[in-house]
């Protein structure tokens, strides 16, 4: 007799999940034990260790517990007042207001969410937020709505991007405050976009991924200003030095790849 004649499909189904999921966390555990040490540290799950994993272009960058990537480190490190913008923190940027978050990462959901006054998630694809709103037109939301609204890399999948960024600078109140980031080439560089190109391949050769449509430069900044924001453009050298071969706020090894994305940027883009 077979294991498929004495156990219903459902029950097989669900046992191959469970092995799966098994699988992954004894791999996981392998990985870790394996980078034992206490050069490096996450700032969100406070795992420490020899150093952070690879992503495709950027070795050493990822939290092997989290998956945290620079980005959220960077974010945190701001939000805990380690940078030299002791204007930006927690208390000054989330304390008593509403927040609309973007594709929340879960890295980052939860601190955004104790911290503000009111929090709204949203995505256009996901089920597991508040709202699903498409960011070049959302009609459900009112003007000045929100004092903070926080996007990271989600403009890159955006067809219209310019549209999205008048939309962010419609539904925030006046003195609010749009938290942006997005894959970008290293300085100097100009954003490399073509709607031509729309197959999978083309977008991952191009842009760097199969569902980017484009690859920022450094007039990203521009975008948000013709939009009628003022900007602050913020990278890991507001941190010292100290802070970012702790925390990985930059990769230890650039990458030459020519989509590296080496110089990662907050851009804090004020509707004043
Ligand atoms: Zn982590």
């Amino acid at each position: 007799m077979r294991i498929q004649d004495i156990i219903p499909l459902s029950i097989r189904h669900c046992l191959g999940n469970y092995w799966h999921l098994f699988v992954a966390a004894r791999k996981k555990k392998n990985l870790l034990k394996k980078l034992h040490g206490s050069a490096v540290e996450c700032n969100i799950c406070h795992w420490q260790g020899a150093h952070f994993i690879d992503d495709p272009w950027h070795a050493r960058t990822v939290c092997p517990n989290c998956g945290s990537q620079v980005r959220h480190r960077m974010l945190v490190a701001l939000l805990d007042g380690q940078s030299s913008m002791t204007e930006l923190s927690e208390k000054t940027i989330f304390q008593g207001k509403s927040v609309l978050h973007f594709a929340p990462e879960r890295q980052l959901r939860h601190r955004i969410q104790r911290a503000s006054a009111q929090y709204v998630s949203t995505d256009y694809d996901r089920g597991d937020v508040d709202l699903k709103l498409n960011m070049s037109a959302m009609p459900s939301v009112a003007d000045a709505s929100f004092d903070v609204v926080i996007a990271c890399d989600v403009l890159e999948h955006v067809p219209d991007d310019r549209a999205a960024i008048k939309e962010l600078h419609r539904i925030l109140k006046l003195n609010g405050i749009a938290i942006i980031t997005a894959p970008q080439k290293d300085s100097p560089s100009k954003t490399d976009e073509d709607p031509t190109i729309t197959t999978p391949e083309g977008r991952l050769q191009h842009f760097g991924q199969k569902d980017h449509l484009r690859i920022y430069g450094d007039d990203l900044k521009e975008r948000f200003e013709s939009a009628g924001f003022s900007v602050s453009v913020i990278d890991a050298s507001v941190f010292p030095l100290i802070i970012i071969q702790r925390l990985v706020l930059a990769p230890p090894i650039l990458s030459t790849h020519p989509l590296a994305t080496n110089q990662r940027r907050f851009y804090f883009a004020k509707k004043s």
